[in-house]
């Protein structure tokens, strides 16, 4: 049974040993300082408030202040993709065991310094893969077929003074993958359901797969209609949308982008775009979120949607109960579900 179930569960419990070990489990999760870094979802917060002793690292007068009062207590941090845990952050909890990333990505944990100081890291893998999946294809469709021009074509009254111009085809398009893990399987999964020709480039080949690979992103830019950007965010990947892959994806070519923004060097995306280097772009990601550069704005080829890749009620409550299952697992010395070290 988990600490979960006991609190509904406890006044059927039959074996007294028992139910006295998991009152002393449950009375010791309640002193453990949890440090969240960033409203996240309100069932994700209830959760941890009734297990633990919930911190806040937000709307704080002093940060420094809060460290030096709290420090020795947070035991545990639970992160985003937007804000995770850096250097200076683990520095400054000498007591960090597990820091617990409410997302897939962990571009924004400090890994070497989790590893330096024997801290363990989890995310959220797979729960979310449907939804962001289904999300890259909606942003194919919604730049593609213009879908957000027309829902304000229609409601500004113009369809009255004629019909909406053409717009070109998605299904039968030949379409690269930057990035052939879960996400970006599951994009080409549904690819294929659109009779797309699927390529890919990714560190290395999948034989289990029929697509074709590109050792080089270039070589798939140059090859493909609709480029789409689905891998893990590092060094190497910092940027691996350059000037070269947007012009070897060409003016016919369109850049869909649910990774993050920093794959993309947003600058030559926007003046490929403004130019017409480029056709257009569904972005989900941006290099400096909240900030989205103004010049996308008016532009009709360009559909931008504010990082919401896995936000659909249904999944943020499984990747709320992953990062509640992990820490659980980790405070009661069971493994942990999803580690990343
Ligand atoms: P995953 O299964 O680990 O897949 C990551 C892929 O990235 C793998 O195919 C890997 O290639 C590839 N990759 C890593 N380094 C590379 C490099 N140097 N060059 C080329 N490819 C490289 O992860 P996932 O679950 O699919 O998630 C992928 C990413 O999506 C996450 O890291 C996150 O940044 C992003 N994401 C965004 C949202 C959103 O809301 N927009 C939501 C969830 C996730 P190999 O297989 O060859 O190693």
């Amino acid at each position: 049974m988990s600490i979960s179930e006991f609190g509904q569960r406890k006044s059927t419990v039959r074996n007294p040993t028992k139910t006295l070990t998991l009152i002393v489990i449950i009375t010791l999760m309640d002193t453990i300082g949890v440090l969240t870094m960033y409203p996240m979802s309100q069932y994700l917060e209830e959760q941890l408030r009734q297990r633990f002793n919930l911190l806040k690292f937000w709307d704080l007068s002093s940060k420094a202040e809060f460290l030096h009062r709290n420090s020795h207590s947070i035991r545990a941090v639970v992160g985003n993709a937007k804000y995770g845990a850096d250097a200076a952050l683990i520095d400054a909890l000498p007591k960090l065991e597990i820091v617990a990333s409410y997302s897939v990505g962990f571009d924004q944990i400090d890994l070497a310094k989790c590893r330096e100081r024997g801290v363990r890291v989890t995310n959220t893998p797979d729960v979310l893969t449907d939804d962001v999946a289904d999300l890259a294809i909606g942003l194919v469709l919604a730049t593609l077929r213009r879908i957000c021009e027309c829902d304000r074509f229609v409601k500004r009254g113009a369809w009255n003074k004629g019909d909406y111009k053409l717009t070109t085809k998605f299904s039968g398009k030949s379409v690269g993958i930057v990035g052939l893990g879960r996400i970006g399987s599951a994009i080409a999964k549904r690819a294929e359901a659109f009779g797309c020709q699927v390529s890919y480039h990714s560190r290395s080949m999948k034989p289990q797969t029929n697509y074709k690979y590109y050792s080089n992103i270039i070589d798939l830019a140059s090859n493909c209609e609709i480029l789409i950007v689905a891998c893990t965010l590092t060094d190497e990947t910092h940027h691996i949308v350059s000037h070269k892959v947007i012009d070897a994806l060409g003016p016919e070519g369109i850049l869909i982008n649910i990774g993050r923004g920093a794959h993309v060097d947003e600058s030559e995306l926007v003046s490929a775009l403004l130019e017409g280097r480029l056709a257009g772009a569904g972005l989900d990601v941006f290099e400096n979120e909240p900030e989205v550069p103004e010049e996308l704005f008016s532009l009709e080829n360009v559909v931008l949607v504010p990082h919401v890749g896995s936000d659909t009620l249904e999944t943020c409550k499984a990747m709320a109960d992953l990062v509640i299952g992990n820490l659980e697992a980790h405070f009661q010395n069971k493994p942990l579900l999803t580690p990343v070290i």
